[in-house]
């Protein structure tokens, strides 16, 4: 997951943060030239004052030294405080002012050696974020979220003295992606548990792997002791009726099934029934793959919603299909409404944004990823997995 995504994001901060260090400099530079006039002509005054003649002979940091801690005087104390307050500030004393000068010199050898902190303006963050957010489109991530991660790094960049534009890059995109991925948690086991028989309809579009997904969920399932059932109605595609079959024998349960083309919604009702009789915990419904914007297939959905009454709808949509993805939940989810995602063949997909992107724009949690084609090929949602995944 993320392997190329993860690369290019890499790479992006780095040269969001060079790039930041470069232009910046020129301003670095700048002001320290100016203040370096100032700040020697306010020596030489104070050099004046305490009459040290052979001022340019002495190396810069040694003078420093002599400067403050043994000023070179012939004048008496009371006359030397009198002048400087009356040239620079009003602190008489001059242990105050030589250690004010310390303070003041310091900061300004700081900035000489180019460890200041940089500052970004808005205009400036606007162009440098544009590679990162080609990125970010590139791979997948929606817009929605693009701007979330585009508004928390200016606040955290823009106008904000920054020593480190690397470390508060990445601690910002971290943060932003933890909150996008940061909702309550679905534990479909212990729902199951609490009611039966527990009815689950799987929606979603063709070859998003939805009948791979059902047989995953049963094997899992059948792990932790529930009894379940499958239901072929998908009685649009003759050949999904027999896959199911070969699921269903490969877990050992039973298929509920009518004929090529007959009425899903029946064969839904019917497998409840059967649920009933025999004292099934889950019963598993498939249903022919459709586009969401096929409008009798989503009012065939809506029939069989009617009838199964299910206590939980499970959108499978596949990873690599991106930002698609998002549209096609929005409108199942206006159709019959869906309480959860499973997004399959995360192992090919190299980008990773629908799973960053999906439940922040659609707000419906993911609940499993797919990750193979093998029946335990499937993982919990795990935000932890996801942030050590994209390792920013
Ligand atoms: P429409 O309603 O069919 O016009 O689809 P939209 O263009 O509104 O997109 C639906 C959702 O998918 C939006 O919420 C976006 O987050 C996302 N989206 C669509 N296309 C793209 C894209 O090219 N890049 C990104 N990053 N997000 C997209
Ligand atoms: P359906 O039409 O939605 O029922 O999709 P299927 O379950 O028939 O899956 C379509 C194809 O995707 C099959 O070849 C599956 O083996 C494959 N597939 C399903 N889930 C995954 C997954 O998580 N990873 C990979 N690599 N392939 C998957």
């Amino acid at each position: 997951m993320f392997g190329l995504f993860k690369k290019k994001l890499k790479d992006v901060v780095d040269k969001f943060s060079r790039k930041t260090e470069d232009e910046v400099k020129e301003e670095k530079i700048e002001e320290p030239i100016k203040e370096e006039i100032k700040e020697e002509k306010k020596q030489k005054k104070f050099l004046g004052l305490f009459k040290v003649k052979e001022k340019e002979e002495i190396p810069e940091e040694i003078r420093e030294e002599v400067l403050i801690e043994e000023p070179v005087t012939e004048q008496p104390e009371e006359e030397i405080s009198k002048k400087y307050e009356e040239e620079i500030i009003e602190k008489p004393k001059k242990e105050v002012v030589a250690e004010e000068i310390h303070e003041k010199k310091k900061g300004f050898f700081e900035k000489l050696k180019g460890i200041t902190k940089v500052k970004i303006s808005e205009e400036k963050f606007e162009k440098l974020f544009e590679d990162l957010e080609l990125v970010l489109l590139e791979n997948n991530i929606a817009y929605e979220v693009i701007d979330k991660i585009k508004e928390s790094l200016k606040m955290d960049l823009v106008n904000v003295p920054l020593s480190n534009v690397k470390k508060t890059i990445e601690k910002s995109l971290k943060e932003s992606i933890e909150d996008v991925i940061s909702f309550d948690k679905v534990d479909l086991l212990k729902k199951i548990k609490e009611k039966k028989p527990y009815i689950i309809l799987f929606l979603g579009v063709n070859g998003a792997g939805k009948t791979t997904t059902i047989a995953k969920l049963c094997n899992l399932f059948l792990k932790n002791n529930l009894r379940c059932v499958l239901v072929a109605a998908d009685t649009f595609r003759a050949a999904s009726i027999q896959q199911l079959e070969e699921h269903a024998k490969k877990l050992g349960v039973n298929v509920i099934k009518h004929d090529y083309n007959a009425d899903p919604a029946a064969v839904a009702y019917d497998g409840i029934k059967h649920a009933e009789a025999k004292s099934i915990d889950v019963v598993l419904i498939d249903t022919a793959g459709r586009q969401h914007s096929n409008i009798n297939l989503m009012d065939e959905l809506r029939k069989i919603n009617r009838i199964a009454k299910p206590d939980f709808k499970i959108f499978v949509g596949e990873s690599i299909t991106g930002n698609d993805i998002i549209e096609q939940v929005k409108q199942f989810n206006e159709a019959v409404g869906i309480d959860g995602i499973i997004l399959s063949k995360l192992d090919v997909d190299d980008k990773g944004g629908a799973a960053i992107s999906v439940s922040y724009v659609t707000g419906k949690p993911i609940i499993y990823f797919g990750n193979g084609q093998n029946y335990d090929n499937l993982e919990e949602f795990d935000k932890e997995k996801i942030l050590k995944n994209l390792d920013i």
